[in-house]
């Protein structure tokens, strides 16, 4: 079950950095689509920019998500990737560091 916000735990909910979610909460979670490609949230360019990038099998290139727009927590972006997952049907996948 995906968590809509990090657990209280977390110190994420007072912070802008991934690290801060606890490994157990299921919060950060990344997914895959019909195709294989991979969602995930990252930071971008700039110390206060996430958004969901997504990678290609086989491609070694990861390229910023068009339907996500950025935003200034790592919080945030994973909530825009868990809504869009829920809408477009994917599925969580494990990630791998
Ligand atoms: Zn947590």
């Amino acid at each position: 079950m995906v968590r809509e916000w990090p657990c209280c735990l977390c110190k994420a909910a007072y912070s802008d950095f991934k690290e801060d979610v606890c490994p157990d909460c299921n919060f950060v979670k990344a997914y895959a689509d019909e195709r294989g490609w991979i969602y995930f949230v990252r930071p971008g360019i700039g110390p206060c920019a996430f958004k969901t990038f997504y990678k290609q099998p086989g491609k070694g290139r990861i390229r910023g998500c068009r339907m996500t727009e950025w935003r200034a927590s790592f919080v945030d972006a994973q909530r825009d990737l868990h809504r869009l997952a829920k809408e477009k049907g994917w599925k969580e996948v494990e990630q791998n560091g």
